[in-house]
């Protein structure tokens, strides 16, 4: 009969910084079955580092279905398996996707063990619009088609984030300088590294660049809208219309910001200042 106990966890592991794997991280690496990872040579290292000796077996890009059907067999056995990557969570721009849905398909556990992410961290640190934003991964290699992928995101309003290779940041940029024209763009590199940097200005500028090395994430501001041009204190007399037609002033407050893609917060304080 199969054991639908079994628990498939999802652990997210270091972008760089090998202190940043959480306890909850290692409890879960020391008492599953296996870990599957990407490439065991990688991951050993990151075990031995906590005297941790839990038995490794390989998944990625090139056994996805063969070592799913392992995988399905430990958990029908009642054995819990984890799943890393090289860095970052399994499944962002990393294999495991095919793993995912079988798993839930056949009805058992999966929890995630909380970890960094490039895109996010990334992000959080880049000064672009963090409300709404669309996380990309990798541009096709071939250039004809990753130009194509940058002209489906011309009009998307919120920040773009994409994983690029060093050998292919510079032409990348230029690239996206001649879709998107001069917007704001962030470079960060080498994350949680000792040579963690933010190189940030407009596609123009980072154009410029040369040599940039290490592992990076690009950001790129959306587009533009006008409606943001608009002035807070010229969206308050709509705030007011729907207060007075009974919404509570936080949800007025937050659909006429949403719809006019500005701050909630600061329409909000303007509002009630201006009371
Ligand atoms: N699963 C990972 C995650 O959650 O972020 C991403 C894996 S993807 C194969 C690797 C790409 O992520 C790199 O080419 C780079 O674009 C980005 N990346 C990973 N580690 C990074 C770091 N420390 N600093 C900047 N970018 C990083």
């Amino acid at each position: 009969m199969v054991n639908k106990n079994a628990t498939l966890f999802l652990v997210a592991t270091p972008i760089g910084n090998l202190n940043e794997v959480t306890p909850r991280a290692l409890d879960v690496f020391r008492n599953v079955e296996v870990i599957a990872c990407e490439d065991t040579r990688n991951s050993v290292k990151l075990l031995t580092h906590f005297d941790i000796h839990t038995k490794l077996i390989t998944y990625h890009n090139f056994n996805e279905e063969n070592s799913t059907k392992g995988i399905i067999s430990l958990l029908e056995e009642g054995k819990d398996v984890a799943l890393i990557s090289d860095a970052g969570y399994p499944l962002i721009s990393d294999p495991g996707y095919v793993l995912v849905n079988e798993v839930i398909n056949k009805g058992f556990n999966i929890q995630t063990i909380s970890g960094p992410s490039a895109g996010i961290n990334a992000l959080v640190a880049s000064g672009l619009n963090t409300n709404h934003y669309l996380f990309y991964g990798f541009l096709n290699s071939k250039p004809t088609l990753a130009k194509k992928e940058l002209k489906e995101l011309i009009d998307f309003p919120y920040t773009l984030i994409f994983y690029e290779a060093p050998h292919r940041i510079e032409k990348t940029l230029k690239m996206c300088l001649e879709v998107f024209g001069n917007r704001k763009a962030v470079i960060a590199r080498e994350l949680t590294k000792l040579h963690e940097e933010y190189l940030r200005g407009t596609l123009e500028e980072l154009t410029t660049l040369t040599d940039i090395k290490g592992e990076i994430v690009l950001l790129i501001e959306g587009k533009i809208n006008e409606k943001q041009e608009i002035s807070l204190e010229s969206l308050l007399p709509q705030v007011e219309q729907l207060v007075k037609q009974g919404y509570k002033t936080k949800k007025a407050v937050q659909d006429i910001a949403n719809e006019y893609n500005v701050s909630k917060n600061e329409l909000y304080n303007q509002y009630v200042k201006d009371k």
